[in-house]
């Protein structure tokens, strides 16, 4: 040790390479004659090698790790699954008919369904088998519930 030793700062920021050129060049210059410094830069060196293992440890910690990232998942599939058809559908539809192809297509087909609409309500009126069974039904009471009494009269 002498006069002209560095301290430990700046022995270390002379590790991290925070010295200017010329204060790395003082110092790379100090400790190849001088033992003291020599050996604290190799201690230095050495805490260094051990201290960037022990902030990568650090820093996995705060890494999700895939167990993390597999449960973030679940959860947002099955958010997704919890959201009614009826929003999926509009979804579906908002993207959709940003398309203009599939919006001209979607035009279309409601067009399609009005017309088919009108035809429907413009075809001749049938009876529905409501009808048919009731009108069937009125027949039978009339005719066949109480066939003597209506002889008899
Ligand atoms: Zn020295």
């Amino acid at each position: 040790m002498n006069a002209n030793c560095f301290d430990i700062g700046m022995i270390q920021a002379f590790l991290d390479g925070e010295l200017t050129h010329d204060e790395s060049t003082r110092v790379s210059g100090h400790v190849a004659t001088c033992d003291a410094c020599a050996v604290m830069l190799a201690v230095a060196e050495e805490e260094s090698a051990l201290v960037f293992p022990a902030l990568e440890r650090e820093f996995n910690t705060l890494v999700p790790t895939q167990r993390l990232w597999n449960k973030i998942n679940d959860s947002i599939e099955t958010e997704r699954g919890n959201r009614s058809i009826f929003s999926k559908a509009w979804a579906f539809l908002a993207v959709a008919l940003a398309n203009p192809t599939f919006a001209a297509a979607a035009s279309v087909l409601i067009v399609i369904g009005i017309s088919a609409a009108v035809l429907l309500n413009r075809a001749p009126e049938q009876p529905t088998v409501a009808e048919v069974v009731g009108l069937k039904t009125t027949v039978s009471t009339s005719a066949n519930k109480y066939p003597g009494r209506r002889r008899c009269r």
